[in-house]
């Protein structure tokens, strides 16, 4: 089955922006935390935000305690001052584009030029631009109400960000013969354009279309409707529950959409039930391959397959021939690790993956078992060779238990880092070092007591792999983790500084092979690596185009790289 989706599903700039602020408040903020009204139309949202602590005040008492944040639509200027005279710590999360608007009302206004203002007289975002207008100002919703104003010696005409741009390339056209003279902004943000245009071009390449999104968002029903106009059925869902699974397990392709408020954790979730969904054309040997699929992802059985096969390639290039024991303890400690985090970490898993949230909470017993058993068989092997090796896979199993335990005690209240999990981008770090360790260095360590000249190329070159994926996985899971307060890589850089230094940082592994070969630090051959980090790149490319969301396809890609990687250096010392 196709799944299309839209690149401009989810959330505009200007609701990311507050939500991401609501929520860094809420983990790091102990005292109460307040939106001056509802922060974003999304019920999914708005509950999550409750559920973090956040509660909603519509007016300005008199005395206040805590943090109030403004909403992405501003407010007026004497709001905010109220609030910080009642005692509170405002945080400002005015969308900058509605910033740009208030900021060239408030100069105008301050020559003395009349402000006329596109817009809904009772909307939030109408009444902060009023907020900066001074004395004179207007509202206008109708070409009659433009006729009802007098004719100023100075004026200026703005638009409410989400003005309809029909209606006011209509005022500007009153503005030319009426009142020429008036200096005319146009601050509509095209998010809202552009969105509706892209659902009516995605409608008419797919069978079926899923908006998703709240059912009092104005601009998600409205994206039902652009989508029915183009004759296609579409399904306007608040979330996967809402989907008719019978209907669209009978179609070939579907497209989805999504409202300027519904967040990234929503759309990813229907888009993983979709790509699960039994499609009832799709051959019976095509379904038990799928199957296959999900169950060694989410028992992590394949993501230690590809460990194995990293610590094979590393050891290879490191002259360690006789290297099956080193490549099952990776296998096992990988696999005891990432069951262990999966079993505690279901909260964030809630948002971020939501099956398999379901899945170890279902299954909990069982796979706190196969965690145990696969951490315990991996430090017997290690045992077998020798007391370094053991205590050394000891140690990294008592670190990967620790990252989430509160190491400070609370009286400390002066140290923000109570435990690892708390300092910024330790998860992407720990996972590398310890990968690194697990695949690179225990191997020539325990074979041969001693690092050796390949060593280091191997480990920069397996750890910068690593990396690559674990902070791919990690803007992925932004969300998810920002909710409950995981101080991930890209939650610290942003995403976009995170994709550029990946992509950067892949362009450097894919020559980085060839560079050792050429000064003998590993056999030339080992340029065909190159591959790996190339196929990485697609598929970060690929992500960012929103061919492939989150979800099993995904992962199982970014996860055969390092099967990849096993396969190319078996052909590497077969062949050469
Ligand atoms: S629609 Fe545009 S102006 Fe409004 S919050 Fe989103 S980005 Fe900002």
């Amino acid at each position: 089955m196709k799944i299309m989706i839209a690149k401009t599903a989810g959330f505009c700039m200007g609701v990311r922006r507050a939500v991401d602020i609501a929520l860094d408040a809420s983990n790091r903020i102990d005292e109460p935390i307040y939106s001056f009204g509802p922060l974003i139309h999304n019920p999914q949202v708005l509950s999550l935000l409750k559920e973090k602590g956040l509660a909603v005040i519509d007016q300005v008492p008199d005395k206040g305690s805590g943090t109030v944040i403004i909403r992405a639509h501003g407010v007026p200027p004497d709001k905010i001052k109220g609030l910080e005279k009642a005692g509170y710590n405002v945080i400002d999360a005015t969308c900058p584009r509605v910033i740009k608007v208030q900021t060239i009302i408030k100069k105008h206004s301050s020559q003395g030029e009349a402000i006329i203002i596109v817009g809904d007289h009772d909307h939030p975002e109408v009444t902060g631009l009023l907020g900066y207008a001074g004395e004179r100002k207007y509202v206008v919703d109708s070409l009659e109400s433009m006729d009802n104003l007098p004719v100023f010696d100075k004026a200026i005409i703005v638009a409410q960000t989400t003005q309809n741009i029909h209606f006011f390339n209509r005022v500007k056209e009153w503005s030319n013969k009426r009142a020429p003279h008036y200096t005319i902004f146009n601050t509509i943000c095209d998010s809202t354009e552009k969105r509706q245009a892209e659902a009516s071009r995605l409608a008419e390449s797919v069978d079926a279309v899923i908006v998703v999104g709240g059912f009092n968002s104005g601009n998600t029903r409205r994206l039902a409707e652009v989508a029915k106009e183009a004759g296609k059925p579409s399904f306007h869902v608040e979330d996967e529950t809402g989907l008719d699974m019978s209907y669209l397990s009978e179609v070939e392709s579907i497209g989805i959409t999504a409202g300027a408020s519904t967040p990234n954790w929503v759309i990813n979730n229907i888009y993983r039930k979709i790509e699960t969904l039994p499609y009832k054309k799709l051959k019976r040997w095509h379904h038990a391959v799928l199957s296959i699929q999900r169950i060694l992802l989410m028992t992590n059985i394949y993501v230690a397959i590809g460990a194995g096969c990293l610590t094979y390639a590393s050891s290879k290039l490191q002259g360690i021939d006789n290297n099956l024991s080193y490549i099952m303890i990776a296998f096992l400690y990988v696999l005891s690790m990432h069951t262990f985090n999966n079993l505690i970490e279901t909260k964030a898993d809630r948002y971020n993956n939501p099956d398999r949230a379901f899945f170890y909470q279902k299954n909990f017993f069982l796979m706190a078992c196969l965690a145990v058993t696969a951490g315990g068989a991996g430090l017997l092997t290690a045992y077998t060779k020798g007391l370094i090796p053991f205590l050394i896979l000891l140690a990294m199993s008592i670190m990967g238990g620790m990252y989430n335990l509160k190491l400070v005690p609370e009286r400390f209240s002066l140290v923000n880092y109570r435990r690892i999990k708390d300092i910024p981008g330790s998860k992407t770090i720990l996972i590398v070092l310890a990968w690194g360790v697990a695949t690179s260095l225990f191997p020539v360590i325990s074979a041969k007591g001693a690092l050796n000249t390949s060593t280091f190329s191997v480990l920069i070159w397996a750890m910068g792999i690593v990396f690559v994926r674990t902070a791919f996985f990690d803007i992925l899971d932004m969300q998810g983790d920002r909710i409950v307060g995981r101080e991930t890589l890209p939650i610290f850089l942003g995403e976009q500084k995170t994709r550029a230094l990946l992509k950067k940082l892949l362009v450097f592994l894919s020559v980085l092979p060839l560079l050792f070969g050429l000064f003998g630090l590993l056999p030339f051959s080992a340029a065909i690596l190159f591959i790996v980090p190339v196929l990485l790149f697609l598929i970060i490319i690929a992500n960012e185009n929103r061919k492939l969301l989150p979800g099993f396809r995904l992962v199982f890609l970014v996860e055969t790289g390092f099967v990849l990687i096993g396969m190319l250096a078996f052909l590497i010392f077969t062949f050469s």
